[in-house]
């Protein structure tokens, strides 16, 4: 059976253009005029938007002595209800394991319960011969990104060992993300406001500084000019560290580089609520900066200088946000966002005139699936394509709240907040996922195993 989505307006990086597109079960079989279906779904006045994917999610994931609010049920579901028809989750094997012990049990937590389409990339935190081996291996099970950390203590690895794996990375074709802060002033810091009795969530920011992230940027960047690897940056969030990429990239090194809506959208202040809960709930790392940030993040968004925007989805309830009442470090680290990434790329980018339809769906679809290996299967709205299609109503309006989220967590960061437009449908794969809003389409979900970076 073919179905025509007729009268909407197509969205590539290029821009929109009218046009019609014709799905043949799972495939786009052909995008233009004069095209007809068994069935017509009318989309006058719609935008279509290759599926939005999000390339940094931690779904089920145990950390900060709990477990993620929201699994591959839950989060999945949320994540097609706002038009992300694919994540790519954090494989995390805990030190001492192999690689495969962290795939399979990732496996094991997605397959057959995720609602859309997946894929991981693989954690790198310890070094020996068995990981360096299993690198080529996790390259031909379809994992071919891999993510290293700079802090946290039970993932950090330390610059010998990291050196190697960017060296094994090149070797095979692979590219790492990186998280970077500084972990040895910050935990100075902390142990500072500390001994001051400064316990509570306004420390958070204090002790995680601007210069502290760009100093970790550059730090990496200089390993990996090196080693001569590209590297991503994952969730870049000041104007400091967006500097050293650019220093970077005039040395002639290839740096790639996200950010998440809450670095473009929010602003340091929520840390200063004096309700302890209304300030923890916006603890993540690194911490929520300020409007000069966020204003240097649209800048490298409309020219072009940063490539992705993934939301870090690391979702923690209220009551599990409690467990830092007495001391900031202890607060779960982390904020829900994998449902409302594209309503407030276009609520806050596309209709106040930041970022163009092109640039958003560069962003969101197009750059992740060409740095993560599944273009042009993902990522666009082409004949042959897997026909992924958010249909997204300019017109529209949606109101953000706790109470109307599939995630599952009890608040929203960006209570009340008007987004303008709203997800109107859905197709996974062909078939209609949402629709009014109503996940219609469960546990269909599919792993998707990706190549080598293409972008
Ligand atoms: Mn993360």
């Amino acid at each position: 059976m073919k179905t025509l989505l007729k009268g909407g307006r197509v969205v590539s990086g290029h821009g929109a253009i009218q046009a019609d597109v014709l799905l043949d079960g799972e495939k786009i079989l052909a995008v233009g005029g004069g095209l007809e279906g068994d069935r017509v779904v009318d989309c006058t006045g719609k935008l279509l938007f290759p599926g939005f994917i999000d390339a940094h999610t931690h779904f089920d994931l145990e950390v900060a002595n709990t477990i993620t609010a929201d699994d591959f049920a839950t989060g999945s579901r949320a994540a097609l209800r706002g038009g992300t028809t694919m994540v790519v989750d954090f494989s995390a094997p805990d030190k001492g394991d192999t690689l495969h012990d962290g795939l399979a049990r990732w496996h094991q937590k997605a397959d057959g319960k995720t609602s859309c389409d997946y894929g991981f990339h693989m954690t790198i935190d310890d070094w020996n011969p068995t990981i360096s081996r299993e690198i080529g291996e996790m390259m031909e099970e379809g994992v071919s990104s891999f993510k290293m950390y700079m802090t946290y203590p039970a993932m950090m690895i330390p610059e010998d060992q990291m050196y190697e794996a960017l060296l094994r990375l090149k070797e095979v074709g692979g590219i790492a993300g990186v998280h970077c802060e500084n972990h040895g002033v910050i935990n100075a810091l902390i142990a500072k406001a500390k001994a001051k009795g400064a316990i509570g969530p306004s420390s958070h920011p204090r002790t995680r500084p601007n210069p502290l992230e760009a100093e970790a940027v550059s730090h990496l960047l200089r390993m990996a000019q090196v080693a001569d690897c590209p590297v991503i940056i994952v969730h870049l969030s000041t104007k400091e560290a967006m500097e050293e990429v650019r220093a970077a990239r005039k040395r002639g090194q290839t740096v790639y580089v996200e950010t998440c809506p809450h670095y473009l959208l929010l602003e340091d202040s929520v840390y200063d609520d004096p309700d302890y809960l209304n300030a923890a709930k916006f603890v993540c790392a690194p911490p929520i900066r300020k409007k000069a940030d966020q204003e240097a993040l649209w800048e490298a968004l409309r020219t072009g200088e940063i490539q992705t925007v993934s939301t870090d989805h690391c979702s923690f309830t209220l009551k599990q946000k409690e467990m830092g009442r007495e001391d900031f470090t202890k607060i779960p680290g982390g904020l829900p966002g994998v449902e409302t990434r594209g309503l407030l790329l276009y609520s806050a980018g596309v209709a106040e005139g930041r970022i163009t339809l092109g640039d958003m769906c560069r962003v969101l679809s197009e750059n992740p699936a060409k740095l993560y290996g599944c273009w042009p299967r993902k990522g666009v709205i082409a004949p042959g394509s897997d026909a992924d299609i958010v249909v997204y109503d300019p017109e529209g309006e949606t109101l953000l709240t706790a109470a109307d989220q599939a995630m599952n967590v009890d608040y929203s960061p960006y209570e009340g907040y008007r987004c303008a437009g709203r997800i109107d449908k859905v197709f996974l794969r062909g078939t209609l996922a949402v629709n009014g809003g109503q996940v219609v389409l469960e546990n269909a979900g599919q792993f998707i195993p990706r190549g080598r970076n293409q972008l």
